[in-house]
């Protein structure tokens, strides 16, 4: 085994006992590794002269699906820091340590900017929420959401604007302001529900 690895200490020290006869290994017995990005499992075989069995030993946490977590985490830092696999890579290379292949960091990438998106939707709806419960239902006067629509862009719109926009909403085709009627149809319906 040669250069650096990075490891999780009390993982690591949790599995260093043989999978049979459950005596400490020494990390001098390790025959074999398999790379799975920054992380490894050590192949390390029992001092026991009796048993002899390899153990597999994890150097660090999975997720519930299995992969490791430090090469996630590799992937958010790269994408804080503003950079790509092949700085990543670049580093790592510099530092003695493992690659992790790119499509291996573009997949995760791709994974946590779903969860990232995911949290800013729900946060804006949150806030949309509040701001209606503050209204103490002013805001949904008329539980028509286009004038809802009319009041969130002009404030308190008058009931001759209010008429235009009702005579002319089936015009309305801009697919985001559709989306829009859709969301406040539902929160309309969650809070006069
Ligand atoms: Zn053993």
């Amino acid at each position: 085994m040669e250069g650096r690895r990075v490891v999780e200490l009390d993982v690591m020290a949790r599995e260093m006992y043989c999978c049979r006869c459950n005596l400490p290994l020494h990390l001098s017995n390790t025959v074999g590794e398999r790379l799975y990005g920054l992380a490894s499992v050590l192949l390390i075989k029992c001092d026991n002269s009796a048993c002899l069995a390899t153990t597999d030993v994890h150097t660090g946490k999975r997720t519930p699906n299995g992969s490791y977590c430090i090469n996630s985490k590799v992937a958010i830092g790269m994408t804080h820091a503003g950079m790509g696999p092949s700085h990543v890579n670049n580093f790592l290379t510099e530092c003695n340590l493992p690659p992790i292949s790119d499509t291996t960091l573009r997949k995760k990438e791709k994974e946590f900017s779903k969860t990232i998106h995911d949290v800013a939707m729900t946060s804006c709806r949150e806030a949309q929420h509040q701001e209606i419960l503050l209204s103490h239902g002013k805001i949904f006067s008329n539980n028509d959401p286009w004038v809802v629509l009319l009041q969130l862009c002009y404030g308190d719109p008058t009931t001759s604007k209010i008429a235009t926009v009702d005579k002319n909403k089936n015009k309305l085709k801009c697919p985001k302001l559709l989306n829009f009627k859709q969301e406040l149809t539902e929160i309309w319906n969650e809070v006069t529900g």
